[in-house]
């Protein structure tokens, strides 16, 4: 039996309805190096989505391999309550010299999904050691995305991964997207944010009494569709958080680590979160791994006498592994020593550049980008924004195409987008752009 048909025998796929395999291969890897993912067959595919918004510096990169490597003979793993480990401090330290100045404490899980309960634990616990004990509410954001995990699928709002389990989920307040790409007429991306912040205001304003937090991806809510938004949304947040004590979460799970043109997308407004959630690019693609941000007013809150029972008592075994930490600080050493963000301007140029045309499809709605993303909606109908039903599957014809071609992009819906590594080069995002148009006028021909 092939590789394949062993995976089909005993693997059940995430994201994935199975019986797709009967038509669509799946594709083992062997290898990969840089942008590169290769198959047993020796065809070579450029990971143009980074798998999934983790990879930031290729695969395989020899810089993170050799710290992983040296990590490996001193200690691969030990439980963190009542332990330590050097790769866990070092990279405390480093998280809270490179977040947003109030950030003063880190707490490890191993995966953005986990990460996110444990920021809406924390708000609800914290409000609760207060003496608040009335304030237990969430409020999110229409299209969001915070993960699979019941919390976190709680706080999100992609129909297609929520509807079905809505029975298992606790109720939360959704605020309108502030979603440039629904501005009306010559309506700027700013003026949109600050139309569509009132309602947020207004939630604030008459049930701050019951509210946590508001949880929020800064710059650009990436699985429900890359909808970018002007950081004034951020900036008026912050302020309103501020005014009606609610703590502020920025799960930055994707968009950190550069992705959005800043080390951290919350730079852009020049806000501080109380809460901000990490993993993906933390530990350059290579490890799970996921930290939670806090500031000490909040870490204090939880700091007693334990016959208090105010302490934290959550945990996942792989918390703050040593390999993934290690992994997490060679990536960080790239990003001191290769002036990554200043080199990514131009590749982000570049990305600009090579989408250009696209704008002018005839079934393209929109082309947004924000730093290392870019998206592209195609649409049934240009004027009126008219989508193509989900049915038609029309991003999976991309993908498709895409793979056969060489280039890994795997659409959200009629999405498709790049978020590749930084290794990238500028011919390579030339030949991923002119492979996602050649999809593009297949798909909606
Ligand atoms: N938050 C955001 C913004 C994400 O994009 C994701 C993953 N796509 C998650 C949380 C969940 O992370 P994980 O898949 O590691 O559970």
């Amino acid at each position: 039996m092939d590789i394949i048909e062993r995976d089909i025998e005993v693997l059940w796929h995430p994201c994935t309805q199975m019986k797709d395999h009967e038509n669509l291969p799946l594709i083992p890897i062997r290898r990969g190096e840089g942008v590169w993912l290769e198959d047993f067959a020796g065809k070579r595919y450029i990971d143009a989505i980074s798998s999934w918004w983790v990879n930031l510096f290729g695969h395989t990169n020899p810089r993170i391999n050799a710290a992983v490597r040296e990590q490996l003979d001193l200690l691969e793993h030990v439980m963190l309550a009542g332990f330590s480990h050097e790769p866990v401090v070092t990279l405390s330290e480093r998280l809270v010299k490179l977040t947003p100045p109030n950030l003063k404490h880190c707490f490890y899980a191993d995966n953005g999904s986990s990460a996110v309960e444990v920021a809406l634990k924390m708000s609800f616990h914290y409000w609760q050691n207060q003496g608040k004990t009335q304030k237990t509410q969430f409020v999110n954001l229409q299209h969001s995305y915070h993960g699979e995990t019941l919390g976190a699928l709680a706080v999100g709002d992609v129909a297609i991964y929520k509807e079905i389990y809505a029975p298992l989920l606790i109720p939360t307040l959704t605020a309108p997207s502030p979603a440039g790409c629904y501005a009306k007429g010559e309506e700027s991306y700013e003026e949109y944010a600050r139309r569509q912040f009132k309602q947020m205001l207004a939630l604030l304003e008459t049930q701050a009494d019951k509210i946590a937090a508001v949880i929020i991806e800064p710059l650009v809510q990436c699985a429900g569709g890359m909808r970018m938004h002007h950081p004034v949304y951020l900036s008026l947040l912050r302020e309103a958080c501020d005014e009606y004590q609610v703590h502020l979460i920025a799960d930055e799970i994707a968009v950190g680590f550069g992705r959005t043109g800043t080390l951290f997308a919350c730079e852009q407004a020049n806000i501080s979160p109380d809460f901000l959630c990490l993993s993906k690019g933390l530990t350059g693609g290579y490890l799970p791994l996921s930290a939670v941000l806090t500031t000490d007013e909040i870490y204090q809150a939880f700091y007693d006498d334990y016959l208090t029972s105010k302490a934290f008592l959550h945990s996942h075994s792989y918390t703050g592994n040593p390999l993934a930490c290690r992994a997490a600080l060679a990536t960080l050493d790239i990003f001191a020593e290769d002036n990554v963000i200043e080199n990514n301007r131009n590749l982000a140029q570049v990305m600009k550049e090579a989408t250009r045309s696209l704008q002018d499809h005839p079934h393209v709605s929109e082309v947004r980008q924000q730093g290392m993303i870019v998206a592209i909606e195609m649409v049934k109908d240009k004027a009126s924004f008219e989508p193509y039903p989900w049915q038609e599957r029309r991003g999976l014809k991309v993908y498709k195409y895409a793979l056969e071609k060489g280039a890994l992009l795997r659409p959200l819906g009629n999405v498709i987008y790049f978020m590749p590594p930084y290794v990238i080069t500028p011919e390579q995002i030339y030949q991923v752009a002119d492979i996602a148009q050649a999809g593009i006028d297949i798909a909606t021909c």
